[in-house]
């Protein structure tokens, strides 16, 4: 796509009927950045028109998404704006008006079918093998009788009326030319009996109307498309330029969905994912830089960003891949940032006061893939946990149960000796006994750890964890071990 004349006009405009899920919150990232990249404006808008689909507390959840996001809009429901409201159920007057424009112009026209009348041909179809279409019955009715029906109180809806012959079409910038023939579109309701909109009409006119440049939505609008085309050329109104996105999978198969348990992006952050890291690795699911580089800052992004780095074909959102990014960004973290971070989880599992807490995160920053793994990482501090002896056999390491119950017997007479619990004093003072005794480091640092916290990985090696631990549980975490290697010699 050339470089677009500015103003550039972009919107995210979700339906209030949940989390943000990851396809959801990419196509926002997208929208966003491609407005930041031309120095263009974000708008945030609400389609609510499907009110039995809303979720109660859904708007806020998006506002609080956009925001935990960083994807800051120019205009919006909570923020104002020039081209407002921004909330769609709070434009419904505006949608008839329009509706009955087109009605004027021949684009659609009233229609009086009752339920029965159009399941009953639905129904019909189906036996057929047909596809439904509704069959232009009402378009025959003078507008003058439609009004009268109207005006006495018959209940109606109003229709797109699509040609019955030639083509409809749009192009877009990803996948091209789209082009399909009149005949197989149905009239579709623009405004429902209750006088809301359907998203098929709301979205034209509100583009049009808050003067949307560039459109980027999911793929699943591809094939409707040309239809809203239809609805801007019997306005006379140009339409915006679409950018249609391909979805994002699960895997080869499915679909990325909430519903089979899959994280929302309010998930992730309450995991303990970082959300630089979500929205880097979200960034890649799709777009490519042109380069091998991988990571960005969001600020990177709204410089960088190119709709020629969008690619077609779906996505496969791996986890795996995105918590190899989290523990890339946990390690980028400043000390403090990280602490801050880590803290909570490590006092749920270990309480306030009974560990050098600081200690620890400085252990843990360099191997944490998600926050909410700290628990399960540090939880041998609190208790002792059930192991397999077995774990003391480590051929690199040359040790065996003898070899353990040797290195704790070295062991136990150098730390109860040890005054200034620290870990410099502890280092010095074993790593001089195992100098003298003869056998190598791995002998008994190996040992020594596994039988204070029955863990074959730590955040740290023996030295640390007897530090952490404190005198008394290492010592007697140590005499534990010895009377159990004792009882199986
Ligand atoms: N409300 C639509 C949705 O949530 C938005 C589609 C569009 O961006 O036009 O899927």
């Amino acid at each position: 796509m050339s470089t677009p004349i500015s103003p550039i006009r972009t919107r995210f405009a979700p339906s209030p009927t949940g989390y943000l899920h990851l396809g959801g919150l990419r196509t926002a990232l997208y929208t966003y950045l491609f407005a930041k990249k031309h120095g263009g404006a974000f708008i945030l808008r609400i389609e609510d028109t499907d009110q039995e689909r809303e979720v109660p507390g859904a708007v806020d959840l998006i506002y609080q998404s956009m925001r935990a996001a960083g994807l800051h809009y120019d205009e919006g429901p909570d923020v104002g704006g020039a081209y407002g409201p921004y909330i769609q159920t709070q434009r419904r007057h505006l949608y008839p008006e329009y509706a009955w424009k087109l009605v004027e112009l021949g684009g659609a026209y009233p229609c009086f079918c009752t339920k029965e009348r159009l399941d009953a041909a639905r129904a019909e179809a189906e036996k057929q093998g047909e596809t439904y279409k509704y069959d232009k019955r009402c378009l025959s009715i003078p507008l003058g009788e439609a009004k009268a029906r109207i005006a006495a109180g018959e209940p109606y809806v109003i229709r797109q009326n699509v040609p019955l012959t030639g083509t409809a079409s749009f192009d877009d910038v990803l996948y091209g030319h789209v082009e399909v023939p009149c005949d197989t579109l149905d009239d579709a309701v623009l405004i429902k009996a209750d006088g809301l909109p359907t998203y098929n009409f709301a979205n034209v006119v509100d583009d049009h109307l808050m003067a949307i440049t560039h459109v980027m939505r999911g793929t699943e609008y591809l094939s409707s498309a040309p239809k809203y085309n239809l609805l801007y050329a019997s306005f006379g109104w140009v339409p915006p330029t679409y950018v249609h996105l391909p979805v994002v999978m699960k895997d080869a198969s499915r679909k990325l969905s909430k519903r089979y348990g899959d994280p929302s992006f309010e998930d992730l952050l309450a995991m303990g994912y970082l959300r630089d890291a979500v929205i880097n690795f979200i960034a890649l699911l799709g777009w490519s830089p042109g380069s091998e580089r991988e990571f960005f800052t969001l600020r990177e992004l709204e410089q960088v960003f190119d709709v020629a780095g969008l690619n077609k074909s779906p996505s496969i959102f791996d986890m795996n891949k995105l918590t190899w990014f989290n523990a890339e960004y946990m390690r980028k973290l400043p000390f403090d940032a990280y602490y801050g971070l880590a803290l909570p989880w490590l006092e749920s599992a270990l309480g306030k006061d009974r560990f050098d807490l600081r200690r620890l995160t400085e252990l843990l920053q360099g191997r944490t893939e998600v926050l909410n793994r700290l628990p399960g990482m540090v939880d041998f501090l609190a208790a002792m946990p059930d192991y397999d002896t077995a774990l003391y056999t480590h051929k690199k390491m040359k040790t065996d149960p003898q070899v353990a119950l040797a290195a704790i017997d070295l062991a136990l007479p150098v730390l109860v000796a040890q005054e200034h619990w620290r870990e410099q004093p502890l280092h010095d003072a074993l790593m001089a006994a195992i100098a003298a005794s003869g056998m190598k480091n791995g002998q008994v640092l190996w040992p020594v750890r596994i039988a204070i916290t029955g863990r074959e990985s730590t955040p740290g090696g023996a030295i640390e964890m007897a530090y952490l631990l404190g005198k008394t549980e290492t010592l007697a975490r140590l005499e534990s071990a010895k009377r159990r290697l004792q009882a199986q010699q």
